[in-house]
């Protein structure tokens, strides 16, 4: 019944995530070239033969490139995404008419369940983000829940609603607004960032965090993961900092993963015991130092 995730990549310079849920193992996100992603799964002892689908948050560049779509189809595995992704998969990825014709594209609907394996599902929910359609993803069993939500410009009560009761949270902490403002991005970039369709910056995820904390049972969200951390305008340490001192507000001792880009992180065990993860917060500080 248990299930684990590792994030392998987390970023502005791809995304990509592996879920395992009774065994079956889930990519979420392909946004590493294939030789960078199979490296990646090596680390993690994975590989594609073990890959039972694909979901897709959105059409982004960072979360899928043409040549690792192209990959699905050589190695034969289903693509989940919404039907609004197609139009730029067609464009970007010779490979995706493949796709289609061999039916390994499954297109999903909001909140409607994808069965992952025998106990669990996963329920895409919609997060309002630029780049067209873009979804998060519930996991859940009779037992346990977990939820993934990267790229999303706000949050309201429906997506809140979403991430009550679950066991480990991976949400982006992308900026600090502060340093976004002083950085030297465009204007039009900022603004951007900044806007409700952009990314989440570190006090509108604590924000939602401690809502998630109100909403669920007491010490039931045991592990949080942050994604996207800004490079230029945010840092793991104060992500990571920020996070803390946020969690401690509300009474929380979860363990606080900020993930990174270039490595990926440990496994997370959903629905067992979370004694290992509690080893990891020192490594994360001292990964911490890479950004
Ligand atoms: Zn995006
Ligand atoms: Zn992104």
């Amino acid at each position: 019944m248990a299930a684990r995730l590792t994030i392998l990549a987390s970023g502005s310079a791809g995304n990509s995530a592996l879920v395992e849920c009774d065994g079956e193992r889930w990519l979420i996100d392909l946004g590493l070239e294939p030789k960078e992603l199979d490296a990646r799964l090596a680390k993690v002892d994975a590989d594609w033969s073990q890959i039972r689908g694909v979901l897709v948050t959105h059409r982004h560049s960072d979360h899928w490139t043409p040549k690792s779509l192209s990959r699905c189809w050589t190695s034969r595995v289903p693509v989940f995404c919404h039907r609004d992704h197609a139009a730029a998969f067609r464009i970007g990825c010779p490979d995706f008419a493949d796709l289609e014709r061999g039916r390994l594209f499954r297109p999903f609907v909001g909140e409607r369940s994808i069965t992952i394996s025998a106990n669990w599902q996963c329920r895409p929910f919609r997060v309002r983000h630029d780049g067209g359609a873009t979804f998060g993803f519930r996991f859940e069993s009779p037992q346990s829940a977990f939820a993934y939500a990267a790229d999303l410009g706000c949050w309201d009560r429906g997506l809140l609603e979403r991430l009550i009761d679950v066991e480990l949270l991976a949400l982006e902490f992308n900026h600090d607004p502060d340093s976004l403002r002083q950085s030297r991005r465009p204007p039009w970039l900022v603004n951007r960032i900044l806007g409700d369709e952009g990314h989440l910056s570190n006090a509108q995820a604590c924000e939602l965090v401690g809502e998630v904390l109100k909403q669920s049972s007491v010490d039931r969200l045991r592990q949080l993961v942050l994604l996207h951390i800004s490079r230029e305008c945010n840092s793991a340490d104060l992500a990571a900092a920020t996070a803390r001192t946020a969690l401690a507000q509300f009474g929380s001792e979860a363990n606080v993963f900020a993930a990174e880009q270039q490595e990926p992180s440990p496994w997370f065990v959903i629905g067992e015991s979370f004694a290992v993860d509690r080893v990891i917060q020192p490594v994360s500080l001292v990964q911490a130092t890479l950004f």
